[in-house]
């Protein structure tokens, strides 16, 4: 799941970045609020963490567009403990909590997790042919013959969003916005490398998974049976 992190203290964001990335979270920042209603406005976000006090563009205005926008993602607004008008505030324009500054970074991953776990998966493992893809441990696994390899980052972040998509093409395009995101322009080369190492990986199992190659459309993760033990 992605999240974005709209916060003009640099070495905050970044630290919290940080322990997001560690819940195996995708995190962008934003410093400053026209970069910040930018990046909300894409909707590819599942979570958007929001400074009220931004150069440029303010919290609340950048909620009130994510509201008007439709955009999908919850909203955690970070306030200073006496801006409490603008906790109210921010209630009023639709955000879904609150968090008063200065906060343990604990208390907010606690909240971003309480956000997002009406659609996580990431509790579950995922299952598609003979594989199962362990989200705590990252490990694949072939179920039949419970043969494990390790799998992380890029890797990791690619087979999920297969998993999550089975027998569905999915172009170039979608996969670098969602696996990439905003760093896409200068990662974009290595997709193929990446898969590569994933069907290696998905091979050294034994697994009757498959990723195909559809020339010119995009990728399909299929299963194919007639390779199962
Ligand atoms: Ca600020």
């Amino acid at each position: 799941m992605r999240i974005l992190i709209v916060e003009d203290e640099k070495t905050l964001a970044e630290l919290v970045a940080n322990r997001l990335k560690k819940e195996k979270y995708l995190v962008d920042i934003s410093n400053d609020g026209e970069d910040g209603l930018y990046n909300a406005l894409m909707d590819v976000y599942d979570l958007i963490i929001l400074d009220i006090m931004l150069p440029g563009i303010d919290g609340i205005e950048i909620l009130k567009q994510i509201k008007e926008n439709n955009i999908k993602a919850k909203v955690i607004m970070l306030t200073a403990k006496s801006e409490l008008e603008d906790k109210l505030l921010g209630f009023n324009e639709g955000a879904n909590d609150y968090v008063g500054k200065p906060f343990h970074i604990a208390e907010l991953i606690a909240r971003v997790n309480v956000q997002l776990r009406t659609n996580q998966i990431k509790e579950k493992n995922l299952e598609f042919g003979d594989i199962i893809l362990d989200l705590k441990a990252s490990d694949i696994i072939n179920k039949n013959t419970t043969e494990r390899i390790n799998i992380i980052n890029k890797e990791f972040q690619l087979l999920e969003y297969f998993m999550n998509n089975p027998n569905q093409i999915l172009s170039k395009e979608m996969i670098y916005d969602k696996v990439w995101g905003l760093d896409n322009n200068s990662l974009s080369n290595n997709l193929e490398a990446y898969l590569s190492f994933i069907r290696k990986k998905l091979k050294l199992i034994n697994s009757n998974v498959q990723i195909k190659s559809l020339r010119n459309i995009g990728y399909k993760m299929e299963c194919n049976n007639e390779e199962t033990k």
